[in-house]
């Protein structure tokens, strides 16, 4: 076994989240709603060094399987990341990450006049554009830092 594949082992059953845009780990934490009293056993690389990337970070989560929101919104935060689900300690699929048309209720409006921040029950609605999303509601883009923006927690 090389030291790189070291790297990336070894979870018995879950998902393994690779190639994640340098920086974004913790994010990638975040949009999963995982701080750590769940119980998951969790594990993170930062800052390691890959072939594609140059350095990429790595969120490792025992027992837990991703939604496509959570997927969607992790495309927006690094998108060349991979999703492996592990099953027996084997990968028994790997996608990368897609950008979504649209990402419904994963997100808040940084606008505070925004119709979604009002006492409405009205869900986030951001379509995605080339530099960044758009509030569907009210024309706001988020360009960067969408991390800083997650709707969860
Ligand atoms: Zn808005």
């Amino acid at each position: 076994m090389t030291e790189r594949e070291l790297r990336v082992s070894k979870i018995r059953d879950g998902t393994v989240i690779d190639h994640v845009t340098a920086g974004q780990a913790l994010n990638v934490l975040a949009v999963l709603g995982i701080d750590g009293d769940e119980g998951f056993g969790v594990s993170i690389g930062m800052n390691v060094p890959s072939d594609t990337l140059g350095k990429k970070d790595i969120v490792k989560v025992e027992g837990r399987e991703l939604s496509q929101g959570e997927v969607d919104i992790i495309s927006l935060l690094a998108p060349e990341a991979t999703v492996n689900i592990v099953r027996e300690y084997e990968v028994i699929e790997k996608n990368r990450v897609e950008r979504p048309e649209r990402v419904v209720g994963l997100l808040r409006c940084p606008n505070h006049n925004c119709i979604t921040n009002a006492d409405e029950p009205v869900s986030s609605s951001f379509r995605v554009v080339d530099d960044g999303v758009r509030c569907e509601y009210c024309g706001e883009i988020i360009r960067t830092d969408i991390g800083d923006h997650l709707a969860v927690n």
